[in-house]
């Protein structure tokens, strides 16, 4: 068969999967409030090729926060405002097997264990660099826009008042982690941050250029611009291999084998290096606070196209 007649083939039995996955039964264990008892239904899928070549099945165009996917973002940004050892000083690379809001840490080191859950991720938005609370949130913004492609993304500001106003959690992390000098500076000002980024609305075809660009060595494949230094590429791949999907981090590698990071919107982003980008958002939720859906499909992307990193060819 020509390429042509083979993309087409490839097309067509992603959009069966995509068909099948829509009306499969799913166990949904919750929805992250607001985001999605409105349109349960929504399942948008699509995947950006290192190569430019872009795939979309669904409501590719609908929008939706990163939520915990910003956290893949704000470490990039960690990683190249402290350099590789100082970031790592500050929060780990070691999966916790802990729920992604735990209150647990690495306390032989200091410091959360990894990057990926929220105590981790607070410290990597303290280590953001900038005048104050703004400039960060716009370095943060800036970066995720060329990870995308698109100028125009943003935080979307009813959904970060909301998050501010349903944050006890996250601020109590915080105090504790600065009442044991894992956190420092003004508690406000990172939480702020964090969750400004976690407020940020994409699409999946916005989101998949951005799993692409991590595939692409850090390089948008569709812009060309670099939206993070390629020393850090790998630092932040690896992170979400070993610790993206929270507690299920260690059966999706297992079933699935792709670094891939989730977000309580019910959004995925993987990156393949030097392959694709993928994502896909459908907001029913698992236990471990995993698009189900997502989760289903990218198992069945990763078996028919031998995705996993360890498939046999
Ligand atoms: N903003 C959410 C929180 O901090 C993000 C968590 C997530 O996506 N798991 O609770």
């Amino acid at each position: 068969p020509s390429p042509a007649q083979r993309a087409t083939a490839v097309r067509d039995r992603i959009t069966e999967l995509h068909r099948r996955h829509r009306t499969a039964p799913v166990d949904v264990v919750s929805y992250y409030p607001s985001e999605a008892e409105a349109r349960p239904h929504v399942f948008g899928l699509s995947g950006v090729h290192v190569s430019g070549v872009r795939v979309s099945f669904g409501e590719s165009e609908e929008r939706f926060p990163l939520q915990s996917i910003s956290k893949v973002f704000t470490y990039a940004v960690a990683l190249e405002d402290n350099g590789r050892a100082a970031t790592q000083a500050r929060v780990g690379v070691e999966p916790s097997g802990d729920p992604y809001n735990s209150v647990t840490f690495d306390e032989a080191h200091h410091r959360p264990h990894n990057p990926m859950i929220n105590s981790g991720a607070l410290v990597a938005a303290a280590l953001v660099r900038g005048r104050d609370r703004d400039h960060r949130v716009a370095r943060l913004v800036e970066r995720v826009r060329a990870f995308a492609g698109n100028p125009e993304i943003d935080v979307d500001p009813a959904v970060l008042e909301e998050q501010l106003h349903a944050t006890d959690h996250n601020l109590g992390l915080a105090y504790l982690m600065r009442a044991s000098g894992m956190l420092h500076g003004d508690v406000e000002d990172t939480l702020s941050v964090y969750l400004s980024a976690c407020s940020i609305t994409v699409s999946t075809d916005e989101l998949a250029v951005m799993g692409a660009t991590l595939a692409n060595g850090g390089v948008n494949p569709i812009t060309g611009t670099r939206a993070m230094p390629a020393e850090y590429v790998r630092d932040v791949i690896s992170v979400m291999l070993t610790c993206g999907m929270y507690d299920g981090a260690g059966q999706w590698f297992h079933d699935v084998g792709i670094p891939a990071k989730s977000g309580v919107s019910g959004g995925i982003v993987a990156a393949i290096p030097e392959r694709i980008g993928i994502a896909v958002y459908s907001p029913g939720l698992d236990a471990h606070g995993n698009s189900v859906r997502g989760v289903n499909i990218c198992r069945d992307l990763s078996d028919r196209f031998g995705l996993h990193v360890f498939a046999s060819p």
